[in-house]
């Protein structure tokens, strides 16, 4: 979790005056926020908010129209950036898992380690190994993902994010593919991860896991973060009509 005293300490992601636009549609206007080291941040807000267009330009899969995107005090929009090195420090989880249906498990969390970093495949393996061991699936390495539940697919999704050793973890919307009795073994999976220090940006409709589970919520609003931070003050006590509004469906 956070540290207590971050005074001093680089954010691993600091957004300054974010916009970007579809055509005319500004999907994100005056994005302001920070990202300290072992912080966990979740996005809330309704569908179509922006939400998953902010992680797809924390992460360079969308280009800002302007502002700035600092990761560990590089901007992102500097012309010598690195995209796929960045990206290899950047694990992201999806809704739909995007795994290699054609590989089993154990080869989904080896091949980015073997092909991008460079690994040794032993290597890569006994890593591989350690994070199935982590989200509870070791004994399924050998499986095709194809004969996987939604939420043990998450989990290996999970794990091969681990399998680069990222600076941060990026979840958009990680359980809402998954029936509502196997949303919590994956969110268990995140905790744990939350607990030994990752750095995360959760978007989520899971409340309870939001206001658990993070150090920060930040609720969007029509492309604008309209309300940030403290979990037990933005559930409990919200500045903003809008957010009340919006949590009001959640009760
Ligand atoms: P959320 O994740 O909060 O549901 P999104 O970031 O996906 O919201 O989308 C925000 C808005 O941007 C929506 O109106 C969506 O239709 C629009 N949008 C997202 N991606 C694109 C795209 N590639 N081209 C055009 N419009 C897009
Ligand atoms: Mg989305």
């Amino acid at each position: 979790m956070a540290a207590s005293n971050t005074a001093g300490t680089e954010p691993v992601i600091r957004i300054e005056g974010l916009r970007k636009s579809f055509g005319d549609h500004v999907v994100l206007k005056n994005i302001d926020f920070d990202v300290m080291p072992g912080e966990v941040v979740t996005i809330i807000g309704a569908s179509g908010s922006g939400k998953s267009t902010l992680l797809r330009c924390i992460n360079l899969l969308e280009t800002p129209d302007s502002g700035h995107v600092w990761f560990h005090g590089q901007d992102l929009a500097a012309e010598h950036v690195d995209v796929n090195r960045l990206r290899e420090k950047i694990g992201m989880v999806f809704q739909g898992f995007n795994l290699f249906n054609n590989l089993n498990v154990l080869q989904n969390c080896t091949l980015a380690p073997v092909t991008l970093k460079k690994m040794g495949k032993a290597d890569a393996e006994a890593e591989a190994m350690r994070h199935l061991t982590e989200v509870g699936l070791a004994e399924f390495a050998k499986s095709p993902v194809t004969s996987l539940s939604g939420g043990q697919k998450q989990r290996v999704a999970i794990a091969r994010a681990l399998c680069m050793r990222p600076d941060l973890m990026l979840f958009d919307e990680p359980t809402s593919a998954l029936d509502p009795e196997i949303v919590g073994e994956v969110l268990s999976v995140m905790r744990d991860l939350a607990r030994e220090g990752m750095t995360m940006v959760v978007v989520t409709h899971e409340m309870e896991f939001a206001k658990n589970v993070s150090d920060k919520v930040v609720f969007m609003d029509r492309g604008v973060i309209a309300e940030q931070g403290d979990p037990q003050q933005i559930f409990t006590n919200p500045r903003m009509p809008r957010t009340r509004e919006f949590l009001s469906r959640y009760l």
